[in-house]
């Protein structure tokens, strides 16, 4: 999944739940921000490993426990790897969410793309139209609430 659309969906839960909007961006964000430039410095093999691995979840819980910030933290970073395992599902490769195991598991014929090559293989697969729906339906959403009076994101 596209990194706005973690950053979008991660914006969406927090209009619509009580958590902070701003933690589950920050947790949503997480995985992409610390794995991305492990593989492209090649500290790792894949764009999908520590960031995303559900091991995280030994750290994840306390931090939950610790508050609403930790808890909106927490939320955040399990919609991440909740929406990556919804990409790649869709996309017809459920074998890769075995990227939730690593180090343990690890796909065994990963895409392993940098970002900008990601992104041009991306474009016209399923879950891209699956993502372009969402930004389509989240903006229809909030033009409706922009003409009904109230702000679309505000509170
Ligand atoms: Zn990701």
């Amino acid at each position: 999944m596209l990194f706005p659309t973690h950053l979008l969906a991660a914006a969406v839960l927090g209009r619509v739940s009580r958590l902070s909007p701003l933690w589950l961006v920050v947790g949503t964000a997480l995985p992409d921000v610390v794995d991305k430039p492990l593989a492209m410095v090649g500290a790792v093999d894949l764009y999908h490993s520590v960031g995303h691995s559900a091991l995280l979840l030994v750290v994840a819980v306390p931090v939950a426990l610790t508050g609403r910030a930790g808890l909106a933290l927490a939320v955040g970073w399990a919609l991440h790897l909740f929406l990556d395992v919804v990409h790649v599902v869709v996309n017809g490769r459920p074998v890769d969410a075995v990227f939730l195991g690593w180090p343990l598991a690890v796909p065994t014929e990963p895409l392993a793309l940098p970002p900008g090559s990601f992104f041009v293989y991306y474009i016209g697969s399923p879950s891209f139209y699956l993502e372009v729906t969402f930004w389509l339906a989240v903006a229809g959403a909030g033009l409706v609430e922009w003409y009904s009076g109230n702000a679309p994101l505000g509170r």
